[in-house]
C-alpha cells in the first residue's frame, strides 16, 4: 500500500478529523500512487490515521476517505453515497421542492463530490483527484441510491484547475435530452439549463432565503442585486413587493430570468444588464430609494488569501446598498465566500452601515439549508452566510 508519512506535530489536524493534508505537512511518500489513488497516512510514529485520496498536483495533496483500515472500493461509494442520499429523504422535501443537493462534499464523508437532484436528473460535480478517480463507481451509486433515470456530470468549477483536472461536462448516465429541466420550488417554477447553468445549475443552498425574502417583501421596493436567474426578485414579487428591480452582468442569466417571469406569471420585475457596483452608484447619486435590497454577490474570497480584497468588495457594496434604503429599510446581503468567516463579515457590514451614517440591526441570520450540512470537523463546509438588517426608522 502507498504511504503518507506526516511530520511531526502534522498529525494534529487529522486526530480532529479534518481531511485535508496540505503538501507542507508530509514528510515522506512511500510507494509511487497515481492522481486519485488511495493511500495510507501515517503520524511520524506510524499510527494508522487514514486513507485518502492522493492528489500530486495540490496544495491539499490528499483527502481523507476513511478514518478506519478498510477497503476503498465500489461497495465503500454504495455505502456513503446511500447514507447521503437516505438523510435527503428522510427531511421531506416533496411539498417544497422537487431539486435538492444529494451529496455535500466533504460534509457527506466524500470529499470533492457534489450532487444535486433536479427531478429525474442527477448533476455530479467531480472537483478532487480521489473524486475523478472513482467517477463510475461514484455515478453509479447517485444512479442507484436516488432512483433518479440519469446522471450529467458539471465538472467544471475552478478548483479542479487546482488539482491538475481537465473540464468534463455532459451525460456520464443515460440520455443527453433534455438538457433543461423545470425545477418547482415552493410555487414557482425555474429552469435549470443543465450546460450552461452555474456550478450544477441552481442555487441550491439559498432556497430557505428566498422563502425568507419573499415573506419579507410585502409592500416593498425591492433591489436584487446579482439577480442570476431570478430567483430572490420573483420571490419578492410572489410575496407582494411593490416594484423589483434586478440586476445581473450575465446577459445569459437575465434571458432565462425574463422566461421565469413570463412562466409564473408575475409581470412588473425590470431585469437590468449591468455592473452591481456601478448601478448601486447611479441610484445612490439620482436619489432612487428601496425599502428592501438583497446583494448576493460571487464568491469575492474563495481563500483566507482573499479575504482583504473581498472585505474592500462586500463593504463597498454593502455601504452603499445601505443608503440606498428608507427609514425601516431591510438589507439582506449574503457572502459565500469559504475565506470570508462569520464573524468577519458581520464586522464588514457594522462597518458598512457606520460608513454610511445609519442605525442598522440584524433581525436574522442565514445560512444553508438542511441539505447543505456543514461537518463540525470541517470549517470551509461554512461558506454561505447572510445576515437581513433593519434600518432604523
Ligand atoms: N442570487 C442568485 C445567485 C447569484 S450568483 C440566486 O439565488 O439564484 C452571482 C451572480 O452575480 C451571477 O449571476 C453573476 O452573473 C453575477 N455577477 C457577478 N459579478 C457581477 C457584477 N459586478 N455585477 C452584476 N452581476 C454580477
Amino acid at each position: 500500500m502507498n504511504k503518507l508519512i506526516l511530520k511531526p506535530g502534522r498529525e494534529k489536524s487529522l486526530k480532529r478529523r479534518h481531511p485535508w493534508i496540505f503538501s507542507g505537512a508530509v514528510a515522506k511518500l512511500h510507494g509511487e500512487p497515481g492522481a486519485g489513488d488511495t493511500v495510507e497516512v501515517r503520524s511520524a510514529f506510524g499510527d494508522f490515521l487514514a486513507l485518502a485520496a492522493y492528489s500530486p498536483r495540490s496544495q491539499i495533496v490528499a483527502r481523507v476517505w476513511t478514518w478506519e483500515e478498510r477497503a476503498i472500493d465500489g461497495a465503500f461509494f454504495r455505502e456513503r453515497v446511500a447514507l447521503a442520499v437516505e438523510e435527503r429523504l428522510a427531511y421531506l422535501y416533496e411539498d417544497v421542492t422537487d431539486a435538492v443537493r444529494l451529496v455535500h462534499g466533504e460534509s457527506d464523508g466524500l470529499p470533492g463530490v457534489i450532487a444535486d437532484r433536479y427531478g429525474d436528473t442527477v448533476v455530479l460535480q467531480l472537483a478532487s483527484a480521489g473524486a475523478e478517480r472513482w467517477r463510475d463507481a461514484i455515478a453509479d451509486a447517485v444512479l442507484e441510491a436516488s432512483g433518479a433515470s440519469r446522471v450529467w456530470e458539471r465538472s467544471d468549477a475552478d478548483v479542479r484547475e487546482l488539482e491538475g483536472l481537465p473540464v468534463k461536462t455532459g451525460p456520464l448516465r443515460g440520455s443527453r435530452e433534455p438538457t433543461r429541466i423545470a425545477l418547482n420550488e415552493n410555487a414557482l417554477t425555474f429552469q435549470v439549463d443543465l450546460e450552461h447553468g452555474h456550478k450544477t445549475g441552481f442555487y441550491l443552498d439559498q432556497r430557505e432565503n428566498r422563502r425568507c425574502v419573499r415573506e419579507l417583501a410585502a409592500g416593498r421596493d425591492v433591489l436584487d442585486g446579482f439577480c442570476y436567474t431570478g430567483g430572490f426578485a420573483l420571490n419578492a414579487m410572489k410575496g407582494g413587493a411593490r416594484s423589483v428591480l434586478a440586476v445581473d452582468s450575465s446577459s445569459a442569466a437575465l434571458a432565462l430570468a425574463r422566461g421565469h417571469a413570463e412562466r409564473n406569471g408575475l409581470s412588473g420585475v425590470e431585469w437590468i444588464e449591468g455592473d452591481v457596483f456601478q448601478l448601486l452608484r447611479k441610484h445612490r447619486d439620482e436619489g432612487r430609494r428601496f425599502d428592501m435590497v438583497v446583494l448576493d454577490p460571487p464568491k469575492f474570497a474563495p481563500t483566507v488569501a482573499h479575504a482583504a480584497k473581498a472585505a474592500r468588495a462586500y463593504k463597498d457594496i454593502n455601504l452603499l446598498a445601505f443608503k440606498l434604503l428608507r427609514p425601516g429599510g431591510l438589507l439582506v446581503t449574503f457572502s459565500c465566500s469559504g475565506g470570508v468567516p462569520a464573524d468577519l463579515f458581520q464586522k464588514i457590514i457594522a462597518g458598512s452601515a457606520l460608513d454610511a451614517d445609519v442605525d442598522a440591526r440584524i433581525i436574522e441570520r442565514l445560512g444553508p439549508g438542511t441539505d447543505h450540512p456543514i461537518a463540525l470537523n470541517f470549517p470551509e463546509g461554512d461558506y454561505l452566510k447572510g445576515l437581513v438588517c433593519r434600518v432604523a426608522g
